[in-house]
């Protein structure tokens, strides 16, 4: 398959996009099963998760909600650094059947701030549903019931991920090429 270039790195596709979908039909057809009944609201993590969130909702048979959230970071004034914060919860989340839908979960610490953040929210229940999970890198306890696929370590981009901010438009997974 064809190597991209983005800044200094090479990449060459890992997962086509055939491969890809099959998972999203997949996942999608357990949420089917799961969720049935709950009307579900499916709360998408911007900007990775644009593309896959597209793939799933088109193949949610179920009634349901979809929204948006961001993570902001900023610099914090605590010795931690780095704080992430929710932006853009705008629904009432009391009782509702939660579905998050990131990317990629790596070391998990930013789904576990999530959900941190809509626990706060009193919903009856909280989902995940990840595109990608690196389960060597996991660090923190997490129920992950929706995992399209589980990948190496390895850096990857397409499909909503990017390299510093390119490469979220190509419709496959490419993988870092070691120079
Ligand atoms: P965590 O908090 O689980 O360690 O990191 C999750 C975030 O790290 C993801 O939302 C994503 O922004 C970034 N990330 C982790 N691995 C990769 C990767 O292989 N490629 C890209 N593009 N981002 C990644
Ligand atoms: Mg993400």
């Amino acid at each position: 398959m064809n190597p991209i270039r983005i800044k200094d790195k090479q990449f060459a596709v890992s997962i086509p996009e055939a491969d890809i979908l099959k998972e999203v039909d997949r996942v999608a057809a357990e949420i089917n099963r799961d969720l049935a009944g709950k009307n579900p609201l499916f709360l998408s993590v911007l900007n990775g998760s644009f593309m896959f969130t597209a793939d799933l909702m088109k193949r949610i048979a179920i009634p349901c909600e979809v929204s948006f959230v961001k993570l902001a970071s900023y610099q914090g004034v605590t010795s931690t650094g780095k704080v992430k914060e929710v932006i853009g919860i705008n629904e009432d989340l009391t009782d509702r059947t939660i579905v998050i839908v990131e990317d990629i979960v790596d070391t998990g610490q930013t789904m576990q701030r999530l959900l941190e953040t809509l626990g706060t929210r009193r919903p009856r229940e909280i989902h995940i549903a990840t595109l990608l999970l690196k389960p060597d890198k996991l660090k923190v306890d997490l129920d992950i019931e929706y995992v399209a696929m589980r990948i190496p370590n390895d850096f990857i981009v397409g499909y909503g991920l990017d390299y510093d901010g390119l490469g979220r438009n190509y419709k496959d997974i490419y993988t870092v090429v070691n120079d």
